[in-house]
């Protein structure tokens, strides 16, 4: 090959890389000054909505930023990460002959920082009939908590089933933030339904979610469902009413989105001690029929539990976001 061929194959190679000549140089020299292009992290934990600034050390050449997954994150070309939604994905960028990347993890919104979330499992493992009021100053009785319901086809007893997901429940907001308290986390506990308003008005919690299941007659019912004090009720004020109203088709919306499940929508009533001596907002939410097959084999299996966990977490984010910011 002589001189000229040669010249004129570099030129053509110069005019086709056009600046993208100078990267490899870049690199080059990096090297001879015993440098290497680094990012500013190799790994990120975000949760959604958060964002974070990678940055390319000993770099001139340009820049570009990719996502694997923009689903998950997204990058823009300053390199700044925005966490989209739950899940794994990683950043690249390319930069003259350089190419790394950044393993992102994405955790739930952090939506509950600086919010209470009191959760009741509803019943416990004996039930007490000892007698109370069903809300402040009422000479109407009621028994201080019941046995719950019995599976029809697993046997599972409701208590525990409510107490599993509330377990679950608590990871889960704690996860995005809320501080929780927990009315119970055994089923050996005495605990009465207007004991457990009072743990929640203690708390001055933002929500209390009191969870159980239903039974019906009918077999073929199935369905979740959520309770809410009535317009009318006179132990709760009016923006406690209006507010935990709020609160149950928040939830009970979240639940049915995250598991399918039938919505069968918001009852309002005013005969719960366990609304009428919550001083917070408050719902009870029925996640679905122990008197049906089909429904009962679902709340007792864990990762429908989970989702029932997701969804109302879901539900109580909804709320915050809605009705409390
Ligand atoms: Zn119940």
């Amino acid at each position: 090959m002589n001189k000229r061929i040669i010249i004129i194959a570099i030129l053509a190679f110069l005019a086709g890389a056009g600046m993208a000549v100078l990267q490899p140089f870049d690199d080059i020299q990096n090297m001879m000054n015993g440098q290497s292009k680094t990012l500013s992290a190799t790994t990120l934990e975000l949760a959604v909505g958060e964002t974070a600034q990678l940055t390319l050390s000993n770099n001139t050449a340009t820049v570009r930023w990719a996502s694997a997954d923009a689903g998950i994150a997204t990058v823009d070309d300053s390199g700044t990460v925005t966490a989209v939604s739950e899940g794994s994905t990683s950043i690249l960028v390319r930069a003259g002959l350089t190419r790394l990347s950044c393993a992102v993890s994405v955790t739930a919104a952090k939506t509950g920082t600086g919010k209470t979330i009191c959760i009741d499992a509803g019943h416990q493992g004996t039930a007490n009939t000892d007698t109370e009021p069903i809300g402040p100053g009422s000479d109407i009785l009621k028994q201080k908590v019941t046995a719950g319901a019995t599976g029809v086809s697993t046997g599972a007893l409701e208590s525990a089933i409510d107490l599993a997901v509330a377990l679950k429940l608590r990871s889960e907001l704690e996860a995005r933030g809320y501080t929780v308290i927990m009315c119970r986390t055994s089923q050996d506990v005495d605990l009465s339904n207007a004991e457990r308003a009072t743990l929640a008005n203690k708390a001055n919690a933002d929500a209390f979610v009191r969870l159980h299941c239903n039974f019906s007659l009918n077999a073929s019912t199935q369905g979740a469902s959520a309770i809410a004090p009535d317009t009318d009720n006179t132990f709760l004020s009016a923006e406690t009413v209006t507010r935990s109203q709020n609160l149950a088709q928040c939830v009970l919306n979240g639940l049915t989105g995250k598991t399918g499940a039938q919505n069968l929508g918001v009852t309002r009533r005013n005969d719960q001690s366990g609304i009428n001596w919550s001083m917070v907002p408050v719902s009870l939410i029925e996640m679905g029929y122990l008197s049906n097959a089909e429904e009962d084999a679902k709340l007792s299996n864990n990762d429908y539990q989970n989702l029932l966990a997701k969804g109302i977490a879901n539900g109580i984010d909804a709320y915050i976001v809605n009705y409390l910011s």
